[in-house]
């Protein structure tokens, strides 16, 4: 049987990473993975996860199975946390789910029993696993703009893309802190998008993965909860990896907005049947470290400071960045950097600077230019710059 099996495509980001592990320059400097790190360079256990982690050991009694849905407090948390309580989260549905990649392919998998082959819209450039997941359901994928050519938000090209975007046909935002460019759209592209949404009859499908890492929680919610307002059906993919640092336990929810309780009877169980096919049931102890955060004044709170501490440190590397690259002479490409947002900048430079950044600078990004600012230690954004200007000035 093993004979058939085709050499398979190799993730580039995995091969990026095996490149940096075989590079034996001390200077090297890894910036490809989406992955925050403090000023050391690690990936602390958050304290609010640790305390929580502390309490739910000690009042542990048993791991039985939980359900398909998952740990149900934690999806009511979810919905109360993205939607807020009363108005939408009114007329939606929520199961806890392997991550945000589970909940992208449960909801895909949704789609696909709901009306085989639709159409999914992805932006260009995407999330590198937005496509292989939504055709590993049988869904097909189409593109929209999403950059103009100085880096900035292309609200025209994104519509003037999204105008062919028939009824239920199904469009993938991401909403907020967009993977790879650090670009999000601003209200008003927010507010036209929700409007075609609501007169052709498409469903935003929103992907939510680093809330909180933006402008701040409720900010970076806030083009979620206002489309959630005003179209009739919502597909949402939350990730809990990194605004609550849960990388390895593999923590999300899935929920679905239908235009009333009524429209929503056979949802739950068409998500419940399709995780059963899929992995069965998802991971508890994510879920119930959120929930007891979640659920508690206090390690709420504390949760909410260390997140808008990491938030301040992402900004701090970027600003420091742009305020370097500017000061070597790079003024635009400083402005550029210095729009973005969240966990992931786009490095101005081609594909063949990158490969240049990485071999005469021992700085790895992704060749489309992504790097993760979240990654950088902070005596090391000089290094950058300099990198950055060594490769555009020659
Ligand atoms: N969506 C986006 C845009 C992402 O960048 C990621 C991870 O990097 C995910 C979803 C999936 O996150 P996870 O499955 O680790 O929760």
């Amino acid at each position: 049987m093993l004979e058939l099996l085709l050499p398979p495509p190799v993730d580039p980001l995995w091969d990026l990473t095996e490149a940096f592990g075989a590079d034996a320059r001390p200077e090297r400097l890894n910036l490809v993975l989406g992955v925050y790190r403090d000023h050391t360079g690690g990936t602390p256990v958050m304290a609010a996860v640790r305390e929580a982690e502390i309490r739910l050991a000690q009042r542990s009694v048993s791991k039985e199975y939980r359900g398909l849905s998952g740990n149900t407090a934690f999806n009511r948390a979810m919905l109360s946390m993205v939607l807020g309580d009363g108005g939408a989260s009114e007329r939606a549905v929520a199961v806890q789910t392997v991550a945000g990649s589970g909940a992208l392919r449960l909801l895909a998998d949704l789609i696909c029993r709901t009306r085989p082959g639709t159409t999914v819209w992805i932006s260009d450039p995407a999330y590198v696993n937005h496509r292989p997941i939504l055709e590993a359901a049988g869904l097909k994928v189409r593109t929209y703009g999403w950059l103009d050519s100085e880096g900035r938000s292309d609200a025209e090209g994104m519509l003037r893309d999204l105008a062919g975007a028939r009824r239920d046909d199904v469009v993938l935002l991401q909403g907020c802190c967009h993977n790879p460019s650090g670009v999000d759209p601003d209200a008003r592209t927010w507010e036209a998008l929700a409007s075609l949404a609501a007169l052709e009859g498409w469903v935003p499908f929103v992907d939510l993965a680093y809330h909180g890492l933006g402008d701040g929680l409720e900010a970076d919610l806030a083009a979620t909860r206002m489309l959630a307002e005003r179209v009739p059906e919502m597909l949402i993919a939350i990730s809990c990896s990194k605004n609550f640092g849960l990388y390895s336990d593999r923590t999300g929810c899935a929920v679905v907005l239908g235009a009333s309780r009524q429209s929503l009877r056979h949802v739950e169980t068409a998500l419940q049947n399709a995780a059963r096919t899929l992995y069965s049931m998802p991971p508890e102890h994510g879920a119930a470290v959120v929930t007891a955060i979640l659920e508690d004044d206090g390690l709420r709170t504390a949760w909410r400071t260390e997140l808008d501490a990491m938030r301040g440190r992402i900004e701090a590397n970027r600003a420091g960045l742009a305020a370097r690259l500017g000061a070597l002479g790079w003024d635009t490409q400083a402005a550029s950097l210095a729009r973005q947002k969240g966990m992931f900048s786009m490095l101005p430079l081609s594909a063949e600077q990158m490969v240049r950044l990485r071999g005469e600078f021992a700085i790895y990004g992704t060749t489309a230019g992504r790097i993760n600012i979240a990654g950088l230690p902070s005596d090391r954004i000089t290094c950058l710059a300099r990198g950055i200007a060594g490769v555009l000035e020659r």
